[in-house]
């Protein structure tokens, strides 16, 4: 009975240890509090549209050096697909190539963009998606201007939190930015139904800025600061309906 209980009370030691080191290890990875129920139950089933973007022939804002948009939101949103589904997130790509989601045939620019617009955002529709993550990098006149920023759709509640989750990260990840999740009114956030928000990483033109975001590293840190937001906001959705449940 003695040996029974040395046994018993080992593998309980044992067990508390795995548990421990789990726990830690989880938490370490996506650097998030452990909360009530599976990180896994909350994510299960969401589906998230990454929407890198322009493409093709709209290379979108152009920084002094030549650094095309293009090419700059691919790079993140590729680097964010692959965050997801590390953590097992299921994930839509908008576009894997450097191409727009216009008809080949298509010459009239303006026809194209209505065009490119409208199939990404019928493309999250299709799959029913739970969240819209558009990439974007900023340009303004004045090159001093810095610092990644979120927005949401002013009626989007989901929207708006997730901009908010988002831009904590950008800013804990990429270093100091006064800014804040703001409203806009971009069209893949006006008309996609689901939790919308478009990111703009940074401004092309500001040449350091511009510099930091063709670098693999910067643009592997940004994708970490959408993705650690997209899981913080999951997680708090998770947690009221939690709250809705045991309400019930
Ligand atoms: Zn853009």
């Amino acid at each position: 009975m003695y040996v029974f209980f040395l046994h018993l009370q080992s593998v309980i030691t044992w067990c508390l240890i795995c548990l421990a080191i789990g726990v830690f290890w989880g938490t370490q990875y996506l650097e998030v509090q452990p909360v009530v129920g599976n990180l896994s139950d909350i994510t299960a089933g969401i589906v998230v549209v990454i929407d890198a973007g322009h493409g093709g022939v709209d290379p979108g804002a152009i920084s002094a050096s030549g650094i095309l948009e293009k090419d700059i939101t691919l790079a993140i949103a590729l680097e964010l697909e692959a965050l997801l589904n590390r953590a097992v997130i299921y994930s839509i790509m908008v576009r894997r190539e450097d191409a727009d989601l216009a008809d080949v045939a298509e010459t009239r620019l303006s026809v194209r963009k209505h065009q490119d617009l409208e199939r990404r955002i019928l493309l999250a529709e299709k799959f029913d998606a739970d969240l819209y993550v558009a990439i974007h990098a900023n340009y303004y006149p004045m090159p001093s201007l810095s610092g990644a920023q979120s927005f949401y759709f002013a009626t989007d509640r989901q929207g708006k939190q997730l901009a908010q989750f988002i831009q904590a990260e950008l800013v804990r990840q990429l270093g100091p930015n006064k800014r804040v999740a703001n409203t806009g009114d971009y069209r893949v956030l006006r008309d996609t139904t689901m939790a919308a928000t478009l990111v703009e990483v940074g401004f092309l033109s500001n040449p350091i800025e511009a510099d930091l975001l063709a670098t693999a590293s910067y643009q592997q840190q940004v994708a970490k600061a959408i993705f650690l937001g997209i899981v913080r906001f999951l997680v708090y959705r998770g947690e009221i309906n939690h709250g809705a449940n045991i309400g019930n």
